[in-house]
């Protein structure tokens, strides 16, 4: 029995090409990027070229693109950064209620500054409400932060809206794609977005890296002070990291189409199989079935979260109860609270990501061991 790897939201492996591009820095290119020397000068060199993927990968010039620890770096250097360099236009922020923690974190930060936060709530599809939008704006709002794909539904936010509405009242717009950016062909230079959010570890890159994205007309203050990143942000570079993100985004580019029709194709039999072995009223799908293809949340009453990954996880199988760091926890996560659900759906929701490696074979098998364990549950 193979391992079935459903939890691509959580994270991805690193691709065989990716490490492959990675180990040299690791070994006998080691040098530190800042140095005068040859051995600094052949580290330097990939960054740059690193940066030009990611870049491409976006549809936006290399100098817009700040290398980070991550997607929460990122995420927190976008908000704290723009916030902090622009508290004398006004101290409001507004954030979406199913935003990941680091968003939620980082305006958590600013509050000691004397800055307001507002939560704008989603409809029970997982989606933010324009005219919520709307009416949440004032004319201190300095700020304006919403996901553009939920990690633990899917759902896709209505960005270009939102920031059709920031750009004309001058407000900043940040999205965090951190799920977006391995589905979606994500275009800069139209979208209206000031700022946003990627990670290399969902696009079967190395973890502990990530990008944010910086329109050339935004200042921010850097988090980490050091002049590496164009003195956006300090620290000798992630060089084995930062390549490995590289290659995965020119990977990514190439294979992006290919890869999520097939995850379209997993999630419609994964759904057909239930509907056939266990009849549409014994699941829910939690939010919008337009979301994107490679995140899938459903609810089976009658077995509840932590029940479903255990059993699953007996048999080789790993999903999640909703985002990895509410994992450990029996709690409803915050995403879920959020749709205002009936108990019995809220308790018993799970997560499958689909993703680079998963095979047909594979998950006709996960969906009948889930037939199996409600099938057991139910007698
Ligand atoms: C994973 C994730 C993050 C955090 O990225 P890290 O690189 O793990 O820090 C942020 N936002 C979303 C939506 C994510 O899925």
């Amino acid at each position: 029995m193979n391992d079935i790897y459903l939890d691509h939201g959580a994270t991805t492996p690193v691709h065989p090409k990716v490490f492959e591009k990675m180990t040299p820095f690791l070994q006998e290119r080691f040098g530190n990027p800042s140095s005068l020397h040859s051995k600094g000068k052949i580290a330097k060199i990939p960054i740059e070229d690193a940066r030009v993927y990611v870049a491409k990968a976006l549809h936006t010039h290399p100098t817009r693109i700040v290398f980070t620890s991550g997607g929460t770096e990122s995420d927190y250097t976008a908000i704290v950064g723009a916030a902090l360099a622009q508290r004398e236009k006004g101290k409001h922020i507004i954030i979406s209620e199913i935003e990941h923690s680091a968003v939620f974190e980082a305006v958590d930060f600013l509050k000691q500054f004397d800055f307001e936060i507002t939560y704008l709530p989603v409809n029970s599809q997982g989606i933010v409400e324009i005219d919520q939008l709307k009416q949440a704006i004032r004319n201190d709002t300095i700020l304006i932060s919403v996901m553009y794909v939920n990690n633990e539904l899917g759902t896709i936010q209505p960005i270009q809206q939102i920031g059709d509405i920031a750009r004309e009242k001058g407000i900043l717009f940040h999205t965090d794609a951190v799920q977006a950016f391995p589905v979606m062909d994500i275009d800069v230079s139209t979208l209206p977005v000031d700022l946003l959010t990627v990670s290399s570890h969902k696009i079967n890159g190395p973890k502990g890296v990530g990008a944010l994205y910086i329109h050339k007309d935004v200042k921010i203050r850097p988090l980490i002070g050091g002049n590496q990143e164009r003195n956006r942000r300090g620290g000798t570079e992630n060089v084995p990291g930062i390549v490995g993100f590289g290659e995965a985004a020119k990977i990514l580019t190439e294979t992006r189409e290919e890869k999520w029709q097939k995850a379209q194709q997993f999630k419609n039999r994964m759904i057909k199989i239930w509907k056939e072995k266990l009849g549409e009223e014994e699941f829910f799908i939690n939010g919008d079935l337009h979301g994107v293809p490679s995140i899938l949340n459903i609810s089976f009453p009658s077995v509840d979260t932590q029940t479903m990954i255990v059993s699953l996880d007996m048999k080789k199988i790993a999903i999640s109860g909703g985002s990895a760091c509410a994992a450990g926890s029996i709690d409803v996560t915050r995403v879920i609270k959020a749709l205002h659900l009936p108990d019995p759906i809220a308790k018993s929701a799970i997560r499958i990501s689909f993703g680079y490696g998963n095979t047909l074979e594979d998950i006709e098998r996960a969906a009948k061991e889930i037939v199996n364990i409600v099938n057991r549950k139910r007698k």
